[in-house]
């Protein structure tokens, strides 16, 4: 199992010197700074409970530079809920002590033992078997499965307790480990990928040598894969992963099936048969079951599912927020740290970074947007991953519709296969609306000012009816050098319908450094006031403003028009 990139979390900047030293030992890693505490960190930081709990519950490894108490105290609440248990490890400050606390089957130790080493120190192991054998038996390196964890834990304490152990069938890894092996031994560990049930006192290790060869089209997959692993005495826990043809890049039964048995998906070029298919990609010896529909290549050792095929490559069109990491939602989060290739306007990818060494970064101007879309279909048809960014909100003014225009202009069967999902994002209206109350809180009317991909009349024509409709009204692209008057000509066309006290809000750089929010009033508002990043909301004839106790003002629209029910 591939680990996420762990974060290292510090509160002050007494620890910023080990977190960097920290950071060498894992390139993806990034370093999470207490807000108004920590200058450079990587990540700023509000809430050092809340942004723990996150990553522990998206499974991020967590290197905290603090007293391990605060940590223990801050995860305790979910450590009772079953669910993610990333490694957890404590540094000292000053670097000189290593401690693992959580996700000792996660690797924690070796974790602690890596650091220890660049820090120059010993780390504090406390795991009574990695101690004596030198390696977690309940871990096993990727290309192995552990049949059954409670039996295991068994027999980690029966081999404390002085029991020995036969191992039969060949692991590398547990050659190498110090185990206490004597042939007569009562305890077995079996490596091997034959299904069956374990003898008394067996701990079964399942090497991932299977690849099963499909087609989507097979009535219920999963379950007619499982019949044909058991049909050929084949332990599932063997499989490694699926592969299909490359025809079949889009195949929902194929995507489902290797979700329900948890297993890679990947694609190879076509051939005349599953068989051939398996018998291509599986470049070891191997022996062969099945039939034509499903088929089972075993090879003799662990296959690495990386190495087969290709995956089918994905396009996510990701919003940002307004800027705040906090108001970027956890899906877009989790796709940044997916993602081989970021593609948008440079201000926007720089904002999504920083990025791994691994992560190719290709920013654009902002008016290409058709070329960028194009682009990321190209890069996600050859298996990447790709994110194009967005600010705010992907759908609102932004890159989805272009790259879905894209998408609709071509004939391109890989373009179309390509997996393509829109993540939503806290746009600019939003997040301006939210820090002035609710100036949006009934009906509301959101238009870009830009004339630039639309004719200007149909813009004067949108605002006198939405004015006259009496709809609140969200500004995107109020104005730019490019486009000195229109603003204001569309006041001049709001005010035909709107009383000039109507309440004006102006949001510049919201969730950004130096965000100002302003309230002022319709008969005020002058275009100078206003820039391209500027949000401008007009209230509706209902809208309201009111003292806030900190000297501000609340601005909202009731809920109810007309007589209040
Ligand atoms: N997709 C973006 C909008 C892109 S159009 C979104 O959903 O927010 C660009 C316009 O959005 C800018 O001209 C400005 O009017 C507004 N905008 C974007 N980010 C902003 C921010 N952080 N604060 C205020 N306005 C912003």
């Amino acid at each position: 199992m591939a680990l996420n990139a762990p974060a290292i979390v510090i509160l002050g900047n007494g620890s910023l010197a080990t977190a960097r030293k920290i950071q060498q030992v894992y390139p993806g890693s990034l370093i999470h700074g207490l807000a108004e505490r920590v200058d450079g960190a990587d990540r700023v930081y509000r809430e050092f409970g809340a942004t723990l709990r996150e990553l522990y519950q998206q499974d991020t490894p967590i290197i905290a530079l603090c007293a391990a108490g605060i940590v223990i105290r801050t995860l305790a609440p979910l450590l009772l809920e079953k669910g993610a248990e990333p490694p957890v490890l404590v540094v000292a400050e000053d670097g000189s002590a290593v401690v693992p606390l959580l996700g000792g089957l996660g690797g924690v130790n070796v974790l602690a033992r890596e650091i220890a080493a660049h820090l120059d120190v010993v780390a504090a192991i406390t795991t009574s078997g990695e101690l004596r054998f030198g390696t977690c038996l309940l871990n096993p390196p990727s290309g192995y499965a552990l049949g059954d964890l409670e039996l295991g834990k068994r027999f980690v304490s029966d081999l404390l307790a002085g029991e020995t152990v036969r191992i039969e069938g060949a692991a590398p890894w547990l050659a190498q480990a110090q185990l206490p092996e004597d042939p007569q031994a009562r305890l077995t560990v079996h490596v091997g990928h034959a299904e069956r049930e374990p003898a008394a006192n067996e701990l079964m290790i399942y090497p991932r040598n299977v690849l099963v060869a499909v087609s989507g089209d097979v009535a219920n997959l999963p379950g007619s894969i499982r019949a044909a692993l058991h049909q050929a005495k084949i332990a599932v826990q063997s499989v490694a992963c699926l592969l299909a043809a490359d025809t079949e890049l889009a195949s929902p039964g194929l995507r489902e099936a290797a979700l329900e048995l948890g297993v890679p998906l990947r694609f190879a070029a076509g051939a005349e048969s599953v068989r051939a298919l398996a018998r291509r990609a599986t470049e070891q010896p191997a022996a062969f079951y099945g039939d034509d529909e499903i088929s089972i290549a075993v090879a003799e050792q662990p296959l690495d599912p990386l190495t087969i095929g290709r995956p089918r490559g994905r396009l996510a069109v990701i919003g940002l927020g307004p800027g705040a990491a906090e108001l970027m939602v956890p899906a877009v989060k989790a796709e940044l740290a997916r993602a081989n290739d970021v593609l948008g306007y440079e201000t926007y990818v720089r904002m999504a970074g920083p990025f791994r060494a691994d992560q190719v970064m290709h920013c654009t101007d902002n008016r290409e947007e058709m070329q960028r879309a194009r682009h990321a279909f190209e890069l996600a048809a050859q298996g990447r991953s790709v994110v194009v960014v967005s600010s705010g909100d992907p759908g609102v003014f932004a890159m989805a519709a272009a790259v879905l225009e894209a998408l609709h202009e071509s004939t391109d069967a890989n373009w179309h296969n390509v997996d393509l999902e829109i993540l939503p994002g806290v746009s600019a209206s939003l997040a301006t609306a939210a820090q002035a109350g609710a100036p949006l809180g009934h009906d509301f009317c959101v238009m870009s000012l830009s004339d630039n991909l639309k004719p200007w009349s149909i813009i004067e024509k949108r605002l006198d009816l939405a004015a006259e409709a009496d709809l609140a009204l969200a500004f995107y692209n109020p104005i730019s050098r490019s486009r000195p008057w229109q603003l204001g000509r569309a006041l001049e066309i709001v005010a035909q319908h709107r009383l000039p006290h109507t309440p004006v809000v102006l949001g510049r750089d919201i969730g950004r450094p130096g965000q100002t929010m302003r309230v002022t009033t319709l008969g005020q508002l002058t275009p100078d006031q206003v820039d391209m990043r500027t949000m401008v909301l007009i209230g509706s004839s209902t809208t309201c403003v009111f003292p806030r106790a900190d000297g501000g003002e609340w601005v909202y629209t009731p809920r109810w028009y007309g007589n209040k029910p």
